[in-house]
């Protein structure tokens, strides 16, 4: 008994204040869009080259997350966020397991890789819901049920993340999210210092050569890159909170064509059935009007405008109303 007080007396000693759990809970939730962000832009500048970059964006993103997260994980017991904020994850025994570090990764990289996939779904059921389109068939009712259950769902989980952070900041519970809670693990702060000698600040000196480069440097020169590169993208962040009708998710400033020949072909008509409009839909990368019908399922199947070919996902769709 009185081991386990003076064992939950440390692990509250040692806790995160609410502020680093928010911080480092923010800055994971950035790295998606920003890099969504840079893929764009490549894509639409060079879509020869990177188009597949646009419509594999979350399969890429898996990939790379998956191994940042892993090297993360192995070396720091930490995600790469928590790691940036000097925490690391621990449990009631205090080390992490294989296992401990195996859920740890289902919950960073599987989990919100599904959770975006089934939010791409839900959004569009949600403008067909809008447009009056689900019909009462078996399909309709599917769709319309999916949609209920995942509001209520957000709603909860919403609910009980709030309710969570005010246990933990009255120190009523020792898991700063429900997730945590979830996986039985808590946060601490990383007192254990790397003994590893700085690649930055070996080559500012001047006194780095080719004989000296080890796999601890060269691991410590990714590391602190990436590091330096969160802190920008934090910085990023909150320069563009400050410009009230800019946001870092929005779509890049396409220069717009001088005359664009096509327009002429599919005026006051749908370029991909070429009959008048039902339900006038323009997508935003491109200008052009198409059926409510036919643009959802074509971008559907191929992710780009279907006559300027610049990249465009389902949700860059937005409804007119005209005439
Ligand atoms: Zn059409």
């Amino acid at each position: 008994m009185a081991e386990n007080a003076a064992n939950f007396t440390s692990t509250f000693q040692n806790r995160p204040s609410i502020f680093e759990v928010i911080a480092q809970k923010s800055l994971n939730d950035t790295v998606y869009p920003a890099l969504q962000k840079v893929a764009l832009v490549l894509a639409t500048n060079l879509p020869q080259k990177f188009s597949w970059l646009n419509n594999y964006f979350d399969e890429t993103f898996l990939v790379l997350n998956g191994c940042l997260q892993y090297y993360y994980l192995s070396y720091h017991d930490a995600s790469f966020a928590e790691n940036f904020y000097g925490l690391k994850r621990v449990t009631n025994d205090g080390t992490l397991t294989k296992k401990n570090r195996e859920i740890s990764l289902i919950f960073l990289i599987i989990i919100p890789y599904l959770k975006r996939k089934l939010e791409e779904k839900i959004a569009l059921i949600r403008i067909e819901e809008a447009e009056c389109n689900l019909s009462n068939s078996l399909e309709g009712r599917l769709k319309k049920s999916l949609l209920y259950s995942y509001s209520t769902l957000e709603l909860v989980w919403g609910l009980l993340s709030i309710q969570n952070y005010v246990r933990y900041m009255a120190k009523s519970t020792e898991y700063p999210t429900p997730i945590f809670k979830l996986i039985n693990m808590q946060l601490a702060y990383n007192t254990e210092l790397l003994d590893e000698p700085g690649f930055w600040t070996a080559l500012s000196k001047g006194d780095l050569s080719w004989s000296q480069l080890s796999f601890g440097l060269i691991r410590n020169a990714v590391a602190t890159s990436l590091q330096v590169g969160a802190f920008f993208l934090q910085f990023l962040q909150t320069w563009n909170a400050q410009k009230s009708n800019h946001n870092m998710t929005d779509l890049p400033n396409i220069k717009s064509p001088l005359i664009d020949t096509k327009s002429v072909a599919y005026r006051e008509k749908c370029p991909l059935c070429l009959k008048p409009w039902i339900i006038p839909t323009v997508l935003q990368v491109s200008g052009y009007i198409f059926c409510f019908r036919c643009i959802l399922r074509f971008l559907n199947e191929n992710q780009r405008c279907p006559v300027t070919n610049l990249p465009a996902k389902p949700l860059d769709i937005v409804r007119l109303y005209i005439g």
